[in-house]
């Protein structure tokens, strides 16, 4: 089995967003995404494509030494492809996994970790999960009117979060202050924000 891998897709960092925030872990960005956001930043073309082994090769890598850890497998659209032979084989590497995804197609466990980000203008098929996240305005991302379709007692996410939105090279402060608005008014939603970003992390 092999997988698409984005340009500098493997790579260590602290994670900046949601419940695993600070965390440091491995990083493997999957090229392609079927979502298609109109506003996407990332690039997820195909840079090359790894096998298994390969794969688990650059991951130790990157990792430091000694160090059994966290591999967070985002694109891109990772659930866009069948991803149990990769987590197969990083689980036999006894590292933990997680999964970020846009909610778009159903992520087959065992995966330890998964957070959905839903963007908009797709039925969430991923109803269930770790955390889910909001961007502000990311797609046109309206929190009341997910809301209203995917009430809080229709999904089971253990963490729930908003993100303001950024603005070029800041946060859009007033993206801030709409997420703490509608935070005051939903005491079960909590706030995320970009923090590799402020660190200057990839
Ligand atoms: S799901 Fe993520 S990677 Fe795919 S188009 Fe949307 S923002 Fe970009």
């Amino acid at each position: 089995m092999r997988y698409a891998i984005a340009p500098h897709g493997i790579f260590w960092s602290l994670q900046g967003e949601a419940h695993l925030r600070g965390f440091q872990m491995a990083f493997l960005r999957l090229a392609g995404c079927s979502v298609g956001c109109p506003t996407c930043d990332t690039d997820y073309t195909k840079d090359r494509m790894l096998d298994l082994e390969q794969i688990i090769a650059e991951v130790r890598a990157v990792m430091p030494v000694n160090r059994d850890g966290w591999v967070w497998i985002t694109g891109g659209e990772p659930a866009d492809r069948d991803l149990r032979p990769l987590l197969g084989a990083l689980k036999a590497e006894g590292w933990s996994t997680a999964v970020a995804t846009s909610g778009k197609h159903r992520v087959v466990p065992p995966v330890d970790w998964l957070s959905v980000s839903y963007h908009g203008g797709y039925p969430l098929a991923q109803k269930y999960g770790s955390e889910i996240k909001l961007v502000d305005e990311l797609g046109g991302m309206d929190f009341d009117a997910f809301l209203a379709e995917y009430p809080d007692d229709q999904t089971d996410f253990m963490y729930r979060y908003v993100q303001p939105h950024w603005d070029g090279k800041r946060e859009d402060p007033e993206s801030l202050r709409r997420c703490l608005r509608w935070l005051a008014k939903h005491p079960n939603w909590s706030l995320s924000r970009q923090d590799h970003k402020h660190w200057s992390m990839p």
